[in-house]
């Protein structure tokens, strides 16, 4: 299997000021053809050093792919690099000169004088088109491997990836294998305790079991390596059914899905209404609260006064009797340590259910809501289908 390293360029990138998702998303995508990631890196806007950071990759991968660094200004300097990095000069395409007057003219625009950067390629380059923008992207040959250079702007980075890398790299490298990955939600359980339920299946190699913990709730990546994505998809399903006989009731999801949108779709199903009344918690998970508590009215969002007379008055308010589902809430937050405590009225029960998080302080919040909420969809009715299938 190839392995591949990713450079993104861009000095706004390395300072932090936007964010870097061509790297994901480039990530995925070769993974899922089975090419192996070893390594990624962010390079600013500087030619030495990107040239520096692809002579490194070529030492140790196959594949170099680059994203940014392509537009038309001089501290554009992908193609420099590039040319740096494999001793060999830029070289003027009149052909790509031409598509992009040719593009320019389509849009009504004239090209500018740096527009014409983007026709330079290093020497040995081979141009690929680029259907959606001006840069031209290119590969370069090295021996037996190829260095891939492309835009920076997501649309054109993720088109050009599919319609002409992908089957670059599989008419160069032996692609046999498909690699796909499986991701199931689970919260109100700590990840200490995944961590024992499933220990035997993170010791597999294929597929491997690997946990991720984040406020409140627990990702289980299952991940699978086979010569087809159907024997991936097998092989994983049976992974999978070994995870719900071990802790099915604490699986809330999979792959995108979110626990508000879970339960609220629950709650849409069964026709139910809730009512909810927080104190404590921060705004940020206002949001994803409207989410379930689609009916506006039901939803509270106080400041932290006096939990207990805060429970007596919403008690008595009406929507909490008339609704199907009453949850009244309050987060009270410490130095040390977070404390959740929840009243939840179903049509059988009422229960207090109190919780403590020893987490950041600007977690809790998200943590509180999917505590909460994890204690909800387990006590809905459930769902006649089963569990969730492939
Ligand atoms: P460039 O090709 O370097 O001129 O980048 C053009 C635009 O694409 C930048 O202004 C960013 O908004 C975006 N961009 C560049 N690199 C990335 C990246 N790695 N991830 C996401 N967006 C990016
Ligand atoms: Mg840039």
């Amino acid at each position: 299997m190839p392995a591949a390293e990713i450079i993104a360029i861009g000095t706004e990138l390395l300072l932090g000021e936007s964010l870097d998702t061509n790297t994901a998303f480039i990530a995925r995508t070769l993974r899922d053809y089975g090419v192996d990631i070893y390594r990624t890196m962010i390079v600013g806007d500087n030619a030495g050093r990107i040239s520096e950071a692809i002579r490194e990759s070529l030492s140790r991968a196959q594949i170099i792919i680059t994203t940014g660094g392509l537009g038309p200004t001089v501290d554009d300097p992908t193609r420099e690099a590039v040319a740096l990095a494999t001793h060999t000069e830029l070289i003027f395409h009149p052909e790509l000169w031409e598509q992009i007057q040719e593009r320019f003219r389509r849009y009504n625009r004239q090209p500018t004088e740096n527009n014409r950067r983007q026709a330079y390629l290093p020497d040995g380059a081979v141009a690929i088109p680029n259907p959606v923008g001006t840069a031209p992207a290119f590969y370069v040959p090295v021996g037996d491997k190829v260095i891939i250079c492309l835009p920076g702007v997501p649309s054109e980075m993720e088109t050009i990836l599919f319609q002409s890398v992908i089957p670059l790299l599989r008419s160069k490298f032996d692609l046999r294998e498909v690699i796909r990955a499986y991701v199931l939600h689970a919260a109100g359980v700590g990840e200490s305790q995944v961590d024992e339920w499933l220990a035997d299946l993170e010791k597999q190699s294929n597929p491997t079991v690997g946990l991720l913990a984040h406020p409140g709730q627990v990702d289980i990546r299952i991940t699978a390596k086979a010569a087809s994505i159907e024997e991936c998809d097998q092989m994983i399903q049976k992974t999978v059914r070994q995870i719900y006989e071990r802790m099915g009731f604490a699986i809330f999801g999979i792959n995108q899905q979110k626990l508000e949108q879970v339960v609220a779709e629950k709650l849409r199903e069964l026709n139910w209404e809730i009512f909810i009344a927080v104190a404590g918690f921060p705004e940020e998970v206002k949001k994803r609260l409207e989410t379930v508590a689609l009916n506006v009215q039901n939803l509270l969002f106080l400041p932290y006064t006096e939990w207990d007379k805060l429970l007596e008055s919403h008690q008595q308010n009406p929507a909490f009797s008339q609704s199907h589902i009453g949850l009244i809430a309050s987060l009270k937050r410490g130095e040390q340590q977070q404390q959740l405590t929840i009243y939840l009225r179903t049509p059988q029960d009422i229960e207090k259910i109190t919780r403590s998080y020893g987490g950041p302080p600007s977690l809790a919040g998200t943590w509180a809501m999917r505590t909460m909420l994890e204690f909800v969809r387990r006590r809905l009715p459930s769902n006649p289908s089963g569990e969730d299938n492939l």
